[in-house]
């Protein structure tokens, strides 16, 4: 393949979206300021057909190091207010992914670092990993056409820049050393 005789690796998008790295959320606690999760309610994991369904399940934060565990339960849905999801419980709001604050409780998110004046954010590992595995690319598919709203394709222009690379790359690695 061309490109790979320069020692470039190249990167295809698989049109994942942010919301394949929402089911656990690394957040920081807030009783004891160290590593909890934000996830789906275990009675409420199964039965999804769609995505939209587990985002608007009941979750609920709970803190290995500290035992604190915090409920968080869907919110009606009120005109102007993001998207709403119609389903045979109500009309709820469906949280609004993105940012460096999770969703749900409005927590930081474990792991966030400033880089380039920016705030580099990921859910958990595996969010930081696929986003390591782009960054890294020096060969990228050109994006797919306007309307489509993958992960990758809303990351923002300062970390796809090439000139960022290394600092991006070195941000990534010291968030996933922490992690
Ligand atoms: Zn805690």
């Amino acid at each position: 393949m061309e490109g790979e005789q320069d020692g470039g690796h190249r990167f295809r998008d698989p049109g994942v979206r942010l919301w394949h790295f929402a089911k656990e959320i690394l957040v920081r606690c807030p009783r004891c300021d160290g590593r909890a999760l934000v996830a789906v309610r275990p009675d409420h994991r199964d039965g999804h057909r769609y995505a939209v369904g587990w985002l608007t399940a009941p979750h609920r934060l709970t803190c290995p190091a500290c035992g604190h565990v915090a409920e968080w339960t869907p919110q009606p849905w009120r005109t102007g207010e993001g998207d709403a999801y119609f389903s045979s419980r109500g009309v709820f709001a469906v949280p609004a992914l993105g940012g460096p604050d999770d969703p749900y409780f409005g927590l930081p998110l474990w792991l966030r670092r400033p880089c380039r004046g920016q705030v580099l954010w990921a859910y958990n590992v595996a969010h930081l990993e696929f986003m390591e595995a782009y960054v890294a690319a020096t060969l990228r598919e050109r994006p797919r056409p306007a309307g489509s709203q993958s992960l990758l394709e809303r990351l923002p222009a300062w970390m796809k820049s090439a000139g960022n690379r290394d600092e991006v790359l070195a941000a990534i690695r010291a968030l996933r050393d922490a992690a």
